[in-house]
């Protein structure tokens, strides 16, 4: 199994890459954005409780977002591997995340980090929002308090990982698949060392 982490802050391409990685590797997408997005267009009782902190660029709590992503999971049981798209976000994510690929005797792979600098992701944020509909992408102090809390409480998974060598950081400007190419070779390494 593969499983993947795609790390990176708001606005760093996650999304579009995520596509063409599940395409080339055949590893089901797990987005907690867009499965916060579902749940809330559809006013389920767990949108409405993702709402409040979305809407303010804060992250929804561990204990909301940990037994969705498990359920998610559990909902693919022949799955080749998993993308994990906006998750880990926390450390307490990630040590659960962890335990969980542990009762399913496998791990994670490799987490693979897209670098953008701050004014470039700004920029990609306000012109996503003219056409996402997105509230959290049209307000540019939301967007900075998502940076903020990207820095202050997600950054830290990196680390976590680094410690276990299998962190990888990779330039997130340029093309698409340009980037892409680099994302795959550092995939493609990861893979290789994690079978060795
Ligand atoms: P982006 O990466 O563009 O900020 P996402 O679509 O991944 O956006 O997430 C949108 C929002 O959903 C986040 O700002 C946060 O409020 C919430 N969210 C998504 N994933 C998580 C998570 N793993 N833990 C807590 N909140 C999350």
């Amino acid at each position: 199994m593969i499983n993947l982490i795609l790390f990176g802050p708001p606005g760093s391409g996650k999304g579009t890459q995520a596509q063409k990685l599940i395409a080339k590797y055949k590893l089901v997408h797990i987005s907690t954005g867009d499965l916060f997005r579902y749940e809330m267009g559809n006013d389920t009782p767990l949108g409405r409780e993702a709402k409040a902190f979305i809407a303010k660029g804060e992250l929804v709590p561990d204990s909301v977002t940990i037994g969705m992503l498990r359920n998610k999971v559990e909902a693919h049981p022949d799955a080749h591997g998993f993308i994990f798209d906006g998750f880990p976000r926390t450390i307490a994510q990630a040590e659960a995340l962890d335990a969980l690929l542990e009762e399913k005797g496998t791990s994670v792979t490799a987490l693979v980090a897209l670098q953008v600098d701050d004014e470039e992701i700004i920029e990609r944020i306000k012109l996503r929002g003219e056409t996402s509909g997105r509230a959290d992408d049209s307000d540019e102090t939301i967007i900075r308090n998502r940076i903020a809390v990207y820095k202050n409480e997600t950054s830290p998974v990196y680390d976590f990982y680094a410690t276990k060598g299998i962190s990888q950081s990779i330039d997130g400007i340029g093309g698409i698949d340009e980037i892409f190419e680099r994302l795959s070779a550092a995939v493609d390494r990861m893979a290789s060392i994690a079978k060795v």
